[in-house]
């Protein structure tokens, strides 16, 4: 065995440009899986800002040397960081690893509702918060993601030697790709923005970690957004800066946890968030994000040249991808002549509250709507179990009541001015939402439609007594000016797909692929299981053709050498 890996290390040597005979975990051939989450990265940004790139190993290593797919969707709708990440990561949509919003009502042990994240867990504490510097509770684990991921897979395959990491600045986007197994997951505290970690994996951060905290990498960032105090997250992170700063530790975690130099294959996922925090103040086709786009190409070439030089680019595999796209904002939208309104959430939710009310009062101190994140508005099951009511019957009457506070054009409305219409037409009014009951979604009544299936997609338990809803297409929770995703509208869905690695033939493809055909096709490529509750496909037309002892040679052949990249 062991001449056998050396003889096919020696032929790789001496042929350059090939590829290892043996492509698979077990021989560390790739030596490195890199999966690339950028965070409210629309599908088309990396075509309309194509010229902007300018350096080699950034954008450019997937758009000229890589695999580039231009119709990634998401087949599900509820298009949100902590469902996308880890749909990235296990490679199955919500029915398949529960995760359904970024935070929900859950009932407590004492039976009263209280508001949970993802990835919070109170039998864990916060590793390395540097105020006062004690743990912090609740901690943070990946126990409400029902599936396995990718790395976990990878971990159990090569029975824990493969190290796993995962990188973020917001907590569910390290936690949730990576998955249980891992060796570690990092994120920023937001006040500080030093990198913390949780109790699940360690009690104390790696003297690496630590040494970066206390350096003075966070001063640099500050200073280089022009931040000297205030929120590290909400103020720095809407920075191009905050891009290196997040990488730079990404690069550190490479170079002290040795991962690539293993005899088994090592795996990082990387989560930009930046592009989500500015994203949802400007909107899509501000310059600011454009300005961060172009940042982060600049952060990526250094990145993938520091791992040229640590590992060797020969060796990594990398797939870039992005947990959801975005609405325009509703000024975008109108300007374009888009009947775009922007609801404002707190006053809607309470005309709701009200009507229902008004059917089956409510015992004083209690209220039915729980509220949480669109699309799904949770109900109080309590509440209405007093009051007699069934869950059918409470989220239909709830369906109703969201139906008749939209068509009565109620002042939460954020509507298009008078003055942008033509001549004698009216602003337009909210246009007939999409409701449906999860009591519904759980017994599978849903239409067998396109949209069904997306929304079946969308099912978790954990959302407890709820409906499902979306508004009309370019109309959305929120205010004029910012934008926001969580729709199962294209604009929502749509994000990049693109690979690099010896193994890819190189080029741009129009096939109808997915995200979750990372996890399903980079299984394939390390001859690993595929994660619990698999949804994608092994992605073959991108692949070279296996020879049966590995991948067949780099060097294009007549035929791919004049066909465009
Ligand atoms: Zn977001």
């Amino acid at each position: 065995m062991r001449t056998c890996v050396a003889l096919s290390l020696a032929l790789s040597l001496l042929i350059p440009g090939s590829v290892p005979a043996v492509a698979d975990a077990y021989h560390a051939t790739p030596k490195l899986v890199v999966v690339l989450v950028i965070d409210q990265f629309r599908g088309d940004y990396l075509d309309r800002y194509r010229d902007d790139f300018k350096t080699a190993n950034g954008f450019n290593l997937f758009l000229k040397k890589g695999v580039h797919f231009t119709d990634c969707y998401y087949d599900y709708a509820n298009l949100v960081t902590a469902a996308g990440h880890s749909t990235i990561g296990t490679g199955s949509y919500t029915d398949g690893h529960r995760i359904p919003v970024n935070e929900w009502w859950e009932p407590g042990e004492d039976g009263k509702q209280r508001l949970v994240t993802s990835v919070s867990d109170d039998r864990y504490k916060l590793v390395g918060i540097p105020e006062g510097g004690g743990a912090v509770s609740p901690g943070a684990s990946p126990y409400r993601e029902a599936a396995s991921t990718l790395g976990d897979e990878l971990e159990l395959a090569t029975q824990g030697r493969a190290k796993v990491f995962g990188v973020s600045f917001k907590d569910r986007a390290a936690i949730l790709t990576s998955g249980h197994a891992t060796k570690g997951a990092f994120w920023t505290d937001h006040d500080s923005g030093a990198f913390i970690t949780s109790t699940y994996w360690m009690s104390d951060l790696p003297a690496w970690a630590k040494a970066f905290n206390a350096g003075d990498e966070r001063a640099k960032a500050r200073q280089a957004a022009g931040v000297p105090t205030g929120n590290f997250y909400e103020e720095v992170g809407q920075k191009p800066a905050a891009v290196q700063y997040m990488i730079n530790f990404a690069k550190e975690l490479v170079k002290n946890e040795h991962l690539g130099q293993n005899n088994v294959t090592d795996m990082l996922t990387v989560s930009i968030s930046n592009t989500d925090i500015l994203g949802h103040k400007v909107g899509p086709d501000s310059p600011r994000q454009r300005e961060m786009i172009d940042a982060v190409d600049v952060s990526l070439n250094d990145f993938f040249s520091f791992l040229d030089k640590q590992v060797g680019l020969q060796n990594v595999v990398v797939a870039l991808s992005g947990d959801h796209g975005v609405a325009p904002t509703m000024q975008a939208a109108n300007s374009a002549q888009m009947p775009s309104t922007a609801v404002k959430s707190g006053p809607f939710l309470k005309a709701v509250e009200a009507q229902l009310e008004k059917k089956w009062p409510v015992k004083k101190g209690d209220k039915y709507v729980l509220g949480g994140e669109y699309p799904y508005i949770q109900l109080n099951q309590k509440a209405f179990e007093a009051a007699h009511v069934s869950e059918l019957e409470a989220e239909t009457a709830a369906g109703e009541a969201v139906q008749e506070q939209i068509s009565n054009n109620s002042d939460f409305a954020v509507k298009r001015s008078k003055q942008a219409l033509p001549e004698g037409r009216e602003a337009d009014s909210l246009r007939e939402p999409v409701i449906f009951p999860v009591a519904k979604m759980r017994s599978g009544e849903i239409p067998d439609t396109e949209l069904g299936r997306r929304i079946l997609h969308s099912y978790s338990p954990y959302v407890g007594w709820a409906i499902w809803m979306n508004f009309g297409a370019f109309q959305f929770p929120g205010n004029e000016e910012g934008a926001t995703h969580y729709s199962s509208f294209a604009y929502d869905r749509h994000v990049p797909l693109d690979f690099y690695g010896a193994m890819f033939v190189p080029g741009t493809y129009h096939d109808r692929v997915a995200p979750v055909d990372i996890a399903a096709t980079f299984a394939s490529i390390l001859r690993v299981n595929q994660p619990s509750s698999i949804e994608g496909h092994v992605l073959t037309q991108v692949l070279r053709p296996d020879t049966g002892s590995g991948f067949a040679s780099h060097t294009p052949n007549a035929a791919q050498k004049g066909s465009p990249r």
